[in-house]
């Protein structure tokens, strides 16, 4: 069977074509080669994160009975048998080469924007040799969170779901958006009042309904709750679907692959909800299991913005879950969530892994942001500069040193976000002294 892939929504939803006709040159290698045509899934069940209770595979499914995020496991004795590490090195660097550690059983369920492997590039002039910057803004919707939502949009139309509901600080809602649209799922969206306007529009832009809360992300949440238990739509908040992390293991996955199958010493992951951080903890181990990389981790820093911090308090006051941080502000609305549904393994993973959790305020972030791009020509998300003024911290505080590998995280394309104003105007009627500009 030839894989095919379904054209953008609406009427012609059903009308499967050739992937040929569908993508360009380089894209149609990834997909066929990446992607055989239906194959089995190597997903055995899926586990409540905090009891261990099993629940089956290939059924809906939102938060375990617990109220706790449900993870996906595989039968890594059957990858393993099914694939090599050499084997997978040579596929297409795209998210799918991963595919036998993914869950989606059918080729025609993908709804692909074409995610590619993002580079690491080195920022030498505000952060030194040894770091580099995973620069997640390179993905389609501009944000790393099209490798979350690609998953779990794929899962949604795989099962067969066709209206979801999210809150969102803004990049969520954009590949939500995106990716919904493209294969004709409904998405009505909420954002916080203080969300980016470039993201309430990107996701207005790309079809969904968008509305903006006079509250935090939770309280948009809560909206969406309370519609999905009316039966109105399916409640697609982070972590309450198994799906989005899924997509996101694929930085852990990547990463191990991009340097050479050894990981880097530090990690600093700019942390909301923390998908991503949970997610290339659950990728490490995973390779671990398949032989692929040894037992050694890196240090995981999660980092927050001092005006909402709530997994930094709780990583100091050296408890398992975080209270909610009241009159939360930041420059870094990504990373501006009062309320974690997956505290617990933000926790764990920052703890088991010898890192920590550092708050750094928004004078830190901005000047992080200002140095990379002057200095290094890479504008990095608020985000991103959070990471590098983290980074900065620990270096200050001795937790990396000369020697260390080090990995910042940039999750957003900068030109998503306010820059300084940049108004030189020249009068081309009058006498320009060009030599002085
Ligand atoms: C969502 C987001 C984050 C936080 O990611 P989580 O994995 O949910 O913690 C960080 N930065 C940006 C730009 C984001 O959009």
């Amino acid at each position: 069977m030839l894989p095919v892939i379904v054209p953008v929504g609406g009427a012609a939803a059903d009308a499967a074509v050739p992937l040929s006709f569908a993508m360009g040159a380089h894209y149609r290698l990834c997909m066929t080669e990446n992607l055989s045509a239906d194959r089995p899934s190597f997903v055995t069940h899926l586990e409540c994160s905090l009891t261990g209770e099993r629940y089956r595979a290939d059924r809906l499914h939102g938060l375990s009975k617990a109220g706790r995020p449900l993870l996906v496991r595989y039968d890594l004795d059957a990858v393993r048998g099914a694939v090599t590490r050499d084997a997978l090195s040579a596929r297409p660097t795209d998210l799918w080469r991963w595919r036998e550690l993914l869950p989606v059983r059918r080729t025609d369920s993908i709804v692909s924007l074409g995610e590619i492997e993002t580079p690491l590039v080195p920022i030498p002039a505000s952060a030194g040799r040894r770091v580099l910057v995973k620069d997640e803004g390179r993905l389609p919707t501009g944000s790393f969170k099209a490798r979350g939502l690609v998953m779990a949009v794929t899962m949604a139309r795989e099962l067969g779901i066709t209206r979801i509901a999210m809150p969102t600080n803004g990049n969520a809602g954009a590949a939500l958006a995106a990716y919904a649209s493209r294969c004709g799922i409904e998405t009505i969206i909420f954002a916080p009042a203080e969300t980016p306007e470039v993201n309430v529009r990107e996701i207005a832009a790309q079809g969904a309904r968008v509305y903006r809360v006079n509250g935090q992300i939770d309280e948009c949440g809560a909206l969406v709750a309370k519609g999905a238990a009316e039966g109105l739509w399916f409640d697609f908040s982070t972590l309450k679907e198994p799906y989005r992390i899924e997509g996101k293991k694929t930085m852990g996955l990547e990463l191990a692959a991009q340097s050479g199958w050894r990981l880097p010493a530090a990690i600093f992951y700019p942390t909301g909800g923390g998908t991503g951080l949970i997610g290339m903890w659950k990728a490490f181990d995973e390779l671990e299991a398949l032989g692929w990389i040894g037992p050694e981790r890196p240090r995981m820093y999660a980092v927050q913005a001092s005006g909402c911090a709530p997994i930094v308090r709780a990583f100091e006051a050296n408890v398992e879950h975080a209270e909610r941080w009241e009159n939360a502000a930041t420059v870094a609305a990504g990373i501006r969530v009062p309320r974690a549904v997956g505290d617990f393994l933000i926790l764990r993973a920052v703890r088991a892994s010898g890192g920590r959790a550092i708050a750094v305020d928004d004078d830190a972030i901005l000047q992080a942001v200002d140095d990379a791009a002057r200095r290094d020509g890479l504008l990095l998300c608020p985000e991103g500069g959070a990471t590098l003024a983290a980074y900065r911290v620990a270096v200050r505080d001795g937790l990396v040193g000369d020697d260390d590998d080090v990995v910042l995280f940039n999750c957003a394309t900068g030109l998503k976000y306010p820059m300084p104003e940049a108004a030189n105007w020249l009068d081309k009627n009058g006498a320009i002294d060009l030599a002085s500009l």
